[in-house]
């Protein structure tokens, strides 16, 4: 169905917007909003305009956000509708196999938000299950068509949601979770990937079940694995750590803040058949723990830090970014000669240069040489639609420790 302007609410935005427009960037802020008809609620599709009337855009409004409104598209006779999530949502899934994932694997991100055309909305897949995330008003006022275009995914047997997070209230949304459509998955999916095989919690783990988006850089870190005693930190169930004993670490320690978590990291390495692997699962607080390591000189060969997002929002740069050199000072002190430290951060605020340099930073004031040998990145299943670099958020720098 071609679009029809006559009804649609119109939001006329600044000649600055109109640029960021032209350079296909999907986000409106309310200061770039000159006027708008009257009535719009949450989730609707407006048009945006040049203050000459002249059409940009169509969008969803979220009166309660700074970022007012999303782009749906930027062509004028594509209708918001139906057929336009069917489309997108096709167009996602058939994009997957071609994303040269590493490791065959039956977890993947199917729908990355922005990325994907559809602002708001994550979908990731565990086996024959979708678990959504619906962040923002046009997404929650798509909610049904959504839902139902993803039951029409080849072999989905059920749909859950996963929207307790924080971030809604931005948008003046509580949160949501729940079985959304079809069958209830099970309490934990068992997914695989590669050689690995993981419990997805998608009920009550963090973020929709597992963290996807280190599943290629665990594979690049056991490569470098073979004969090393491994510290895993911020280890979660031990994506890291698991692979890494596969692929012949000789010893590896887990550390995560949070015993359950860890007594699912305990029942995963069951699931892998490491019952008598040389694994230690040690409950504490990283920061803590490392200056513990430091104090009894204990020594490592290979260190994982993958903490979570320490720099939420402008106000928290400058403590993040002592944490992350806290702990990277920290681990390269217990790296052994010719050791290796797979670092990363998840927070989108703190650039790939910025955290090179805090890294950097770190490596002289532990009076150690380090040599960047690899950068790592989110998974291939997260991309990065280049109009969109807001998304580009994990970075990860594989070091020689000297
Ligand atoms: N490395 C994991 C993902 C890590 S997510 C993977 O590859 O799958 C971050 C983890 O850090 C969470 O499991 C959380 O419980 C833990 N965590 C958060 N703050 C912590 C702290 N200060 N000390 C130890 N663990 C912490």
């Amino acid at each position: 169905m071609a679009a029809n302007r006559v009804n649609v609410p119109r939001v006329v935005v600044s000649p600055k917007a109109e640029k960021s427009l032209a350079r296909r960037h999907p986000w409106i802020f309310s200061g770039a909003v000159r006027r708008h008809d009257s009535g719009i609620a949450a989730g609707d599709t407006v048009q945006l305009c040049t203050p000459q009337g002249r059409w940009l855009a169509w969008g969803a409004y979220s009166p309660r956000s700074q970022i007012r409104v999303r782009v749906w598209s930027q062509k004028e006779e594509e209708a918001i509708d139906t057929a336009f999530f069917r489309r997108r949502i096709a167009t996602a899934a058939a994009l997957r196999p071609r994303m040269h994932l590493t490791t065959p694997c039956t977890a993947t991100r199917v729908i990355n938000a922005e990325s994907d055309g559809v602002p708001g909305l994550i979908v990731d897949r565990y086996g024959d299950f979708l678990v959504c995330q619906f962040l923002t008003a046009g997404v929650e006022r798509w909610r049904e068509t959504i839902v139902e275009e993803l039951g029409r995914l080849p072999g989905i047997k059920g749909i859950y949601e996963r929207s307790d997070v924080d971030v809604r209230a931005k948008e003046g949304l509580v949160k949501q979770s729940g079985l959304l459509w079809g069958q209830a998955p099970p309490d934990r999916i068992e997914v695989s990937m590669g050689r690995v095989r993981m419990w997805a919690d998608v009920a009550g783990g963090h973020k929709t079940g597992l963290y996807l988006d280190q599943r290629e850089n665990q594979a690049v870190v056991a490569r470098l694995a073979s004969g090393a005693e491994m510290l895993d930190c911020f280890s979660h169930l031990g994506g890291f750590g698991l692979r890494a004993m596969q692929s012949g670490a000789k010893a590896v320690t887990h550390i995560d803040a949070s015993p359950d978590i860890l007594d699912l990291a305990r029942q995963t390495a069951l699931l892998n058949g490491l019952e008598t692997a040389p694994i230690e699962y040690v409950a504490a607080n990283v920061f803590e723990k490392l200056r513990e390591f430091r104090d009894r000189q204990r020594s490592f060969d290979l260190i994982v830090l993958d903490p979570p997002k320490f720099v939420a929002s402008m106000g928290q740069m400058n403590r993040g970014c002592r944490g992350y050199k806290d702990i990277n000072l920290l681990a390269m002190k217990l790296l052994r000669q010719g050791g290796i430290l797979a670092t990363f951060s998840c927070s989108g605020l703190v650039t790939a240069p910025l955290f090179q340099k805090i890294v950097a930073d770190a490596a002289v004031d532990a009076g150690r040489s380090a040599r960047l040998i690899q950068h790592l990145h989110q998974a291939a299943d997260h991309p990065v639609a280049l109009n969109f670099p807001e998304c580009d958020y994990l970075k990860g720098m594989v070091c020689l420790i000297e």
